[in-house]
């Protein structure tokens, strides 16, 4: 059998590979990050960027009918202004994990700023919520250069903002380690979906069989080979009531396996780092960042 992937860890109980569905609760912040002065004038974007309040409840609905515990991403000043979404999760024992303060782009900002908006989502995260963020995924992946540093720095468990491997795997920097969880665009719903001319996004909108078949795709290969599969996706895009239904029809395909493990981030990073400290998996490591600063000019060509 070709081994599509070399070095799938061990899941807990025997299990064949990891599926984690992730929501990224984004909702208005993008359009006051973008266009702060047109904002309040773009009132049917925002009512769709809003459709998170409709739809969040309808999440929290599916996974109680899968009996699931999972992982959302905030940005906190979503969770400041919309506190009834946050108890509502909060209550039924999902995770929140940092996703900046107000998506901001961490690989746009000043290093100083990147750590200011950083700390203030924790300690907001902290303050609604009664604990740390444990996991961190950058706003559009936006990852920067200083940003494995700051985890680092804030004792954060995991990210999961990077595209570098098919399985979790452990991320050294100068001032520590965390486990990586890495996603890639083919699992994000907004190739899939999103048609949005106020941020120049315009995708030809696929129907969800349509969608859930690149998903499926992605789970064969990783039930097959020991992977992980983890959607990367955002309640106003997926939780529309006719892609929500195909994600609860294939969600139940993938566990009438019978050997499907459905964690959240949290527990995913905890057994990462549990099999390393009991030596039954030596994971990859990698060392971030990649470059500190942009290679020297003379080895490219010079513009006209
Ligand atoms: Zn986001």
């Amino acid at each position: 059998m070709t081994e599509w992937i070399t070095n799938p860890p061990p899941w807990p109980g025997g299990a064949r590979c990891a599926v984690a569905v992730t929501f990224d609760i984004d909702t208005d912040s993008l359009i006051h990050l973008e266009h702060r002065d047109r904002a309040p004038d773009l009132v049917a974007t925002t009512s769709w960027l809003r459709y998170d309040e409709v739809a969040v409840p309808r999440i929290l609905d599916l996974y109680r009918r899968l009996e699931i515990r999972q992982s959302f991403f905030y940005p906190a000043w979503c969770m400041e202004n919309y506190p009834e979404l946050v108890e509502a999760i909060l209550k039924d024992g999902h995770e929140i994990g940092h996703h900046g303060y107000i998506h901001e782009n961490y690989n746009q900002l000043p290093a100083d700023e990147q750590e200011a908006f950083f700390v203030r989502a924790i300690e907001t995260i902290e303050r609604m919520t009664g604990a740390k963020p444990r996991g961190f995924r950058a706003p559009v992946y936006n990852f920067s250069r200083a940003t494995a540093g700051l985890l680092a720095k804030y004792g954060f468990l995991y990210d999961s903002s990077l595209m570098t491997d098919d399985v979790p795997h452990m991320v050294d920097t100068d001032g520590g380690s965390f486990v990586e969880i890495p996603g890639h665009w083919p699992m994000d719903d907004w190739p899939q979906y999103v048609h949005a001319p106020d941020f120049g996004y315009q995708m030809t909108v696929r129907s969800p069989e349509d969608a859930c078949a690149v998903y499926r795709s992605e789970f064969e290969v990783a039930y097959e080979a020991g992977g992980l599969w983890m959607g990367v996706w955002h309640p106003w895009v997926s939780a529309r009531p006719a892609r929500l239904k195909a994600i609860e029809a294939m969600l139940l395909d993938f566990r009438a396996r019978g050997d499907v493990w459905f964690p959240t981030l949290e527990e995913i990073a905890t057994h990462m780092r549990k099999i390393e400290a009991d030596g039954s998996y030596i994971p990859r490591r990698i060392r971030l960042p990649y470059y500190r600063q942009p290679i020297d000019p003379s080895f490219l060509p010079r513009k006209p």
